[in-house]
């Protein structure tokens, strides 16, 4: 499961910015994660609650902004939402498409005290 080593990852990434701000407890943590980014969210979800006992980051009240994948038409120029990467236009069944977002995993923002 590589959601374990992501949580642990994001884990890292507060605890350093935790230090850098001489901060005693990560208050709260904002992730944003595409729906094309391959990451399970309740296996994240787990993990992350599972991969933060006995670190700073304990009693943090975690948020995931789930971002729904978008991709532009070249051929009609919509933009629609996207399931499964390769989806055809749903209004001209073209495949030349492109992917605009949805495959981000990021640490939007993190609340210290
Ligand atoms: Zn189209």
């Amino acid at each position: 499961m590589h959601e374990m080593s992501i949580a642990e990852s994001i884990i890292e990434i507060a605890e350093e910015y935790a230090a850098k701000e001489n901060a005693k407890v990560v208050t709260e943590l904002d992730l944003s994660i595409g729906t094309l980014a391959g990451i399970e969210f309740e296996s994240l979800e787990f993990a992350l609650e599972t991969c933060k006992n006995g670190t700073i980051l304990q009693n943090t009240i975690i948020n995931i902004d789930k971002v729904k994948a978008k991709a532009k038409c070249f051929d009609c120029n919509l933009e629609f939402e996207v399931e499964h990467l390769f989806d055809a236009c749903p209004h001209c069944k073209s495949y030349s498409t492109q992917l605009l977002c949805g495959k981000e995993m990021q640490v939007k923002s993190l609340l210290v005290d």
